[in-house]
């Protein structure tokens, strides 16, 4: 079949060979005329006017193939192009009745005719065959009755040079058909892939776009209204619906919609397909993934569907795993078309992504759904944790202060101990308390001016009057007149606490400042110490939660890792950024810079603030 196919669309192939080269025969045939008719009459002036007439049919002959074969009969190169020579031969062989045309010349100008032809004219072997056949049996026909001589010494070439000329020429054009066949079917073979990688192409172009768009969604009420968005545009149809399955009441119910009015979403949307009205719909389209249908009959849903003039649906399997959870369709609507083999192959791969992007968005509403629970479960645990520890906190500072009575050093010893632990204990509980409410987002900004010579003011006395003030030296300074800050001044007094806090706990010697100055239209404020330094390795991941530099030198003073987690999430709250330089041995240096005006799309909206914080250290 596919031969026969290709058999006919060469045929129509050399016919506009034929056609496009009607010209050029045209054009050549007439050039070598006049060329051969000018050397004659430069040889015998006297002939041109004896043999005008022969020479004028000869000159029209190409002017005719011309005229016609772009004119009228332009459908047909072939025969005008077959006239043509007929006509031209039956000159030539009628020059035999002139008294000064030889023989031999005419089967010259012959054999001639025949090589060109097959050489210049693409119109197959069997169009060459019936030319010869005609040019041989009048040329012999023409000698034999202007009485040429059948023997004698020049019978070679008069009468078998045409003959072998002519065979050639019937070769000839049987190998040039072959070749140019050749040619043709690789120039099919490559439009045909040429046209398969397009259509490749397109389909994953189409797939690349809907997977992008789809994956990118996180949540499965947004999918499937991309879905159904999305198909009914790269399949240029009417509309798409999704109808998931309901395993409970055993029917399907549309979810979700794209090409209808209000009014027939309305009514789509209330609508439920139980099974027993599908027929065998839901069993084939589990087994065949995607099929197509033509609605016709007065099946209930058939007729449903075409109220809203749907004629074609393309329904698509939706799973979860291996199992059928729904069906997405695609719909011609007032037009009777199938869809392609292409459309339903795109079909067929949205169909799979969308099952991929609805699984992975269960999964993450799931784990969503668990991290909620897990967050309620670790504030409650930590709220009920933190009453009781306080009231251990405060019984040990009554015993230390003699409250109970007098303690000897062995139990005042024990009880700090007990203490220090507890107090660890409190501040781990605090710290992921805060976390939880800062990774349930529930931080909202109270933006306000704030004075930065106070605030800076405000943190430095607070570390300078603690009772457990430890005996390094302490500073804190603010350039003067720096401008007013609009920001949250609780979030930043947590975060120059943390810092500052942080600093004394890891100095030994020498001292902590606290410094405050303007750079970059905002405030850059400075906490640097000369403690023991972080290694370069850890410059980043000190700002992960739970992080911290090495255990053995970090449980000697207490902490959790969770601080600098939570004065980052706190510096970008606020619009700003957080950067640490250090050496291990000789100090470290943190600055945090807020923009003056608060953040870019910060809101002022919520009084107050739900996160708490410590001091550390
Ligand atoms: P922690 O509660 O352990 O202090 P942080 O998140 O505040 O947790 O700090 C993480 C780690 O970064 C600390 O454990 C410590 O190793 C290191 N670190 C933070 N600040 C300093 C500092 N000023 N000097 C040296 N190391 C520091």
């Amino acid at each position: 079949m596919a031969e026969v196919v290709s058999a006919d669309s060469y045929v129509s192939y050399r016919n506009r060979l034929l056609a496009d080269s009607i010209s050029s025969t045209a054009v050549s045939v007439f050039a070598a005329t006049l060329v051969f008719q000018a050397a004659m009459s430069m040889a015998a002036p006297g002939r041109m006017w004896s043999e005008w007439l022969p020479n004028l049919i000869q000159l029209l002959v190409p002017v005719a193939i011309w005229w016609f074969g772009r004119g009228v009969l332009r459908d047909r190169p072939a025969a005008v192009i077959l006239a043509a020579d007929f006509a031209y031969t039956a000159t030539l062989v009628a020059r035999l009745a002139l008294p000064a045309t030889s023989s031999s010349g005419t089967s010259l100008y012959i054999a001639v005719k025949m090589l060109v032809t097959a050489l210049l004219v693409p119109w197959g072997q069997r169009r060459q065959i019936v030319s010869v056949l005609f040019t041989l049996v009048l040329l012999y026909l023409g000698m034999y009755l202007s009485g040429v001589e059948i023997s004698g010494g020049e019978w070679t070439h008069r009468w078998l040079g045409p003959l072998v000329a002519g065979f050639l020429s019937i070769t000839g054009a049987a190998v040039a058909d072959r070749v140019r066949r050749s040619v043709f079917d690789h120039e099919r073979e490559l439009e045909t892939s040429a046209a398969h990688l397009r259509r490749e192409v397109e389909v994953d172009e189409a797939l690349a776009r809907v997977g992008e768009e789809l994956i990118a969604l996180p949540d499965t009420r947004r999918i499937l209204d991309a879905l159904c968005r999305l198909i009914t545009e790269v399949l240029a149809c009417d509309a798409s619906h999704t109808y998931l399955w309901d395993a409970e009441r055993q029917e399907y119910a549309a979810a979700a919609g794209y090409g209808d009015t209000p009014e027939q979403w309305e009514a789509l949307r209330l609508v439920r397909y139980p099974l027993d009205l599908l027929g065998g719909f839901q069993a084939r389209i589990d087994a065949v993934n995607v099929e197509q249908f033509f609605l016709t009959g007065e099946r209930p849903v058939a007729a449903l569907l075409r109220q809203f003039n749907t004629d074609v649906v393309l329904c698509a399997a939706l799973r979860r795993g291996d199992k059928l959870i729904g069906v997405q369709s695609a719909e011609y609507r007032s037009r009777r078309l199938p869809f392609s083999p292409h459309q339903v192959r795109i079909a067929r791969g949205i169909a799979h992504l969308a099952s991929l992007a609805l699984e992975t968005a269960r999964l993450v509403e799931e784990l969503e759904a668990a991290n909620r629970l897990k967050s309620e479960f670790v504030a409650t645990m930590s709220h009920e944790l933190r009453s009781p520890l306080n009231i251990v906190i405060g019984y040990h500072e009554l015993l230390l202060d003699g409250g109970f009575g007098p303690l000897s050093e062995v139990q005042r010893d024990t009880l700090r101990r007990a203490d220090r632990s507890a107090r660890e204990l409190l501040e781990l509980i605090n710290a992921t308390l805060d976390l939880g409410r800062l990774q349930a987002k529930r931080m909202s900004l109270d933006l306000e001016d704030v004075r930065v010579a106070e605030l800076v003011d405000e943190v430095g006395r607070t570390f300078a009057e603690a009772p457990d003030r430890s005996n390094l030296d302490l500073r804190w300074h603010a350039a003067a007149e720096l401008p007013r800050l609009r920001t949250d001044r609780i979030k930043l007094k947590m975060v120059l606490k943390n810092l500052v806090g942080n600093a004394l706990k890891f100095t030994d010697h020498g001292g902590v400042v606290l410094d405050a100055y303007a750079r970059d239209g905002g405030v850059e404020f400075c906490v640097r110490d000369t403690g023991i330094g972080i290694p370069p390795e850890a410059h980043t991941t000190i700002f992960e939660p739970f992080f911290q530099v090495d255990s053995t030198r970090d449980r000697v003073r207490g902490g959790a890792g969770l601080g600098l987690y939570i004065v980052k999430q706190l510096v970008e709250g606020l619009g700003g950024t957080i950067a640490v330089e250090s050496q291990v041995g000789r100090g470290s240096t943190f600055r945090v810079w807020v923009p003056l005006g608060g953040p870019a799309n910060g809101s002022a909206a919520a009084a107050g603030s739900d996160v708490s914080f410590r001091t550390a250290g």
